[in-house]
């Protein structure tokens, strides 16, 4: 049984640009805003349709997917009833990040991870809405050196699972690139050539690009597996640490970095949130 990994978010999806960026907001946070039920969500669903029939196609038989665009919020981006009837959904409440409990939901082998709909760090050049999980506060979050934003944070909670493909903005594949260096990088908008396709001309880039993916599957790598993984959460101008007296789980504090070990990668994600209790904004 072959089982993929598809990890979704929007801010890399296909169609959405600078001049109509109200597509991302979603509904619950943003009722004054339509475009996001009206035009988004068909944004990345045709980029998650393509990647699905495509692997459908190359013999996947299970697909389980992350919708983690605006964690919290009840509603998927995606519209689930297009997808095909292999496609299954993690159950976390809320779409909140519990990569503990989407680890879990999986195989102990999945056939492998994509990720699509994807945006670049904060800092990167030319990229559409490059942000760091969220930026601000987050500047960056490095685990064992690496930069790590939301492509990082769900590779790495497979790791050990070949990383077959990125798809999302031209941007976003640096990220991609060093959590494993043959992914397939497949890109829908750029914003340094200014291409700015639809998603119904990007659906063929995708659907094709996922085919041959698969197709060199035995040159695709995983994250490596380790068991220590050190982490730094460095914040923005403008917000600080609430430095503790003493801390539980093990982190150490600086003004705008919280640093941390961890055995598991599963641990040492779910201390992002403990760190984060500490920010404080500046006033
Ligand atoms: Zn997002």
């Amino acid at each position: 049984m072959k089982q993929l990994i598809i990890y979704a978010d929007m801010e890399g999806a296909s169609g959405i640009f600078d001049s109509n960026r109200k597509a991302l907001a979603h509904e619950e946070l943003y009722p004054q805003y339509s475009l996001w039920r009206e035009y988004g969500r068909d944004c990345i669903t045709s980029d998650v349709l393509a990647v699905c029939n495509a692997a459908i196609d190359s013999g996947i038989d299970e697909i389980l997917l992350y919708d983690g665009h605006f964690a919290g919020c009840r509603e998927h981006n995606v519209k689930l009833e297009k997808l095909p009837e292999q496609v299954r959904v993690f159950d976390v409440p809320n779409r909140e990040c519990h990569w503990d409990m989407i680890r879990a939901q999986a195989d102990m082998t999945p056939y492998g991870i994509i990720t699509v709909g994807q945006h670049a760090r904060n800092g990167a050049k030319d990229a559409y809405f490059p942000h760091t999980i969220h930026t601000p506060p987050i500047e960056a979050f490095y685990i064992n050196g690496i930069h790590v934003a939301e492509i990082g944070q769900a590779v790495m909670t497979f790791s050990g699972v070949p990383y077959i493909a990125n798809i999302g903005c031209e941007a976003s594949h640096e990220e991609a690139q060093e959590l494993s260096t043959n992914v397939s990088c497949i890109s829908v908008k750029d914003r340094k050539s200014k291409w700015e396709p639809s998603s119904e001309e990007t659906y063929p880039i995708i659907y094709n690009g996922i085919i041959g993916a698969i197709q060199d599957y035995s040159n695709k790598t995983a994250f490596p597996l380790t068991d220590e993984y050190e982490c730094e959460l460095v914040l923005t101008d403008g917000f600080h640490y609430e430095i503790p007296e003493k801390c539980e789980w093990g982190g150490s504090f600086e003004k705008r970095s919280a640093h941390w070990k961890s055995k598991d990668i599963l641990t040492a994600l779910d201390c992002f949130w403990e760190a984060h209790n500490y920010i404080q904004k500046e006033c």
